[in-house]
C-alpha cells in the first residue's frame, strides 16, 4: 500500500516530513530505533530533519497506532514498527531489543489491579547477559 494511502488511513494528514519518515519505517519490517536512529537514517535518504520535528513526528505515528514505544530503562525512548502485542528479550550489553511472540509467554498470575484502573496491557522484557 502507498505510504500516503497508510497515513491517511491512519487520520494522519500526509505531509512531507512524514512521507520521509513513512517510507523509512513503514516497509514492512519490524524494527526497534530511537529518534536519533532514525534521524541518522534520514540524512543517509538524502533528507534533512531537526530531532525535534522527528520526535514530533513520531508521537504522532505512535498516536495514530503505527509505531508504539517500548518501556525503556533508558533515558532514550525506543520505538517498534511492530504494533502488535508483544514482548521482547533485551540485550543488556548492547541495548538490542528481540521480539518474543505474545503467545510464547504464559502468565498464570497477575496482581489485583488498583481500584479505578483497568490492565492496559503488559509488556514482558526478559533481560539478557552473557553466560560466562
Ligand atoms: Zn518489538
Amino acid at each position: 500500500m502507498d505510504n500516503k494511502i497508510k497515513l491517511r488511513n491512519a487520520g494522519l494528514r500526509p505531509t512531507k516530513q512524514r512521507i520521509i519518515i513513512a517510507d523509512i519505517l513503514l516497509n514492512g519490517f519490524n524494527r526497534h530505533f530511537t529518534a536519533e536512529n532514525l534521524q541518522n537514517e534520514i540524512s543517509i535518504s538524502g533528507n534533512k530533519m531537526s530531532i525535534a520535528t522527528v520526535y514530533n513526528c513520531l508521537k504522532k505515528f505512535k498516536n495514530a497506532g503505527l509505531i508504539k514505544q517500548v518501556e525503556s530503562y533508558t533515558d532514550t525512548a525506543i520505538f517498534d514498527t511492530n504494533n502488535v502485542s508483544h514482548h521482547h528479550f533485551l540485550n543488556e550489553e548492547t541495548g538490542e531489543l528481540i521480539d518474543i511472540d505474545n503467545n510464547e509467554i504464559n502468565l498464570i498470575k497477575l496482581p489485583d489491579i488498583p481500584k479505578g484502573f483497568i490492565n492496559s496491557g503488559v509488556d514482558v522484557i526478559i533481560k539478557l547477559k552473557k553466560n560466562n
